[in-house]
C-alpha cells in the first residue's frame, strides 16, 4: 500500500514532469496563433453535416403525385434492432394498405441505418438533422414529424442522408416490378 510520503513523491514527479510542460507549450502555442478557434459557437455557428450522417429519420413522399411513398410494409419495424418502430395500418376504401400511425421512438433508436437500408420503397432515410432536445419526449417521433409536408414536396431532397437514392428514385421505385414482370414475361 502506497503511504503518504509515496503520493506525494508521485505528485512531485508528475507536476514536474517534461510532460507537463510540453502539454503546456502546446496551449500556449494554439493561444498566440492568430484566427486559431477550436471552438464552434453553437447554436449560433453549426457543423456541416455530411450526406451520409444518420441523423433523425425522414419519411417521403413521391415527387410526381405527393403521395406516401411508405406501403406499410413492416419491413423497417421488423429489422429495427432498438425495436422502436411501431406502426398502425388498415385497409383503405381503395383496397390498399394505408399507414395511419407510424413513429419511431428517438430516445431508444441507435441510429443504425437498418430501417433505412430495408426499405423497399425508399420511403424512410436518414437526414442530416440532430437537433432534437425537448422538454417531452412525446413532442418527437411521430409520422407527421418526418413526413415531408406537402406544401414543401418540391424541396424534399431525394439524396438526402443515409439510405436515400438519387433523383431519379421515383423512377426507380417505379421500375422495380415492372422490370419483375418483364423478366417473368420473358422466362415464360
Ligand atoms: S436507425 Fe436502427 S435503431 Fe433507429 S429506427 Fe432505424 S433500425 Fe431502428
Ligand atoms: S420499410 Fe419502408 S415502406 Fe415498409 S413500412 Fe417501413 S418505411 Fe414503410
Amino acid at each position: 500500500m502506497k503511504t503518504n510520503i509515496d503520493k506525494f513523491r508521485r505528485f512531485l514527479k508528475r507536476t514536474f514532469s517534461v510532460e507537463l510542460f510540453v502539454g503546456l507549450g502546446v496551449v500556449l502555442r494554439e493561444m498566440l496563433k492568430k484566427n486559431s478557434n477550436h471552438t464552434m459557437f453553437y447554436p449560433m455557428e453549426k457543423v456541416n453535416i455530411d450526406a451520409r450522417y444518420r441523423g433523425v429519420h425522414k419519411l417521403l413522399r413521391l415527387a410526381e403525385s405527393g403521395n406516401e411513398r411508405c406501403i406499410g410494409c413492416g419491413l423497417c419495424e421488423k429489422i429495427c434492432v432498438s425495436n422502436c418502430i411501431a406502426m398502425d395500418t388498415k385497409l383503405g376504401e381503395d383496397g390498399r394498405k394505408k399507414v395511419i400511425n407510424y413513429s419511431i421512438n428517438l430516445g431508444r433508436c441507435v441510429y443504425c441505418g437498418l430501417c433505412a437500408d430495408v426499405c423497399p420503397e425508399l420511403a424512410i432515410v436518414h437526414g442530416g438533422d440532430y437537433e432534437f432536445a425537448s422538454e417531452q419526449r412525446a413532442y418527437y417521433g411521430f409520422k407527421e414529424d418526418f413526413l415531408t409536408n406537402i406544401k414543401d414536396l418540391k424541396e424534399q431532397k431525394e439524396f438526402e442522408g443515409y439510405g436515400a437514392l438519387p433523383n431519379d428514385a421515383d423512377f426507380k421505385v417505379k421500375l422495380t416490378p415492372t422490370t419483375y414482370i418483364k423478366k417473368d414475361q420473358e422466362n415464360d
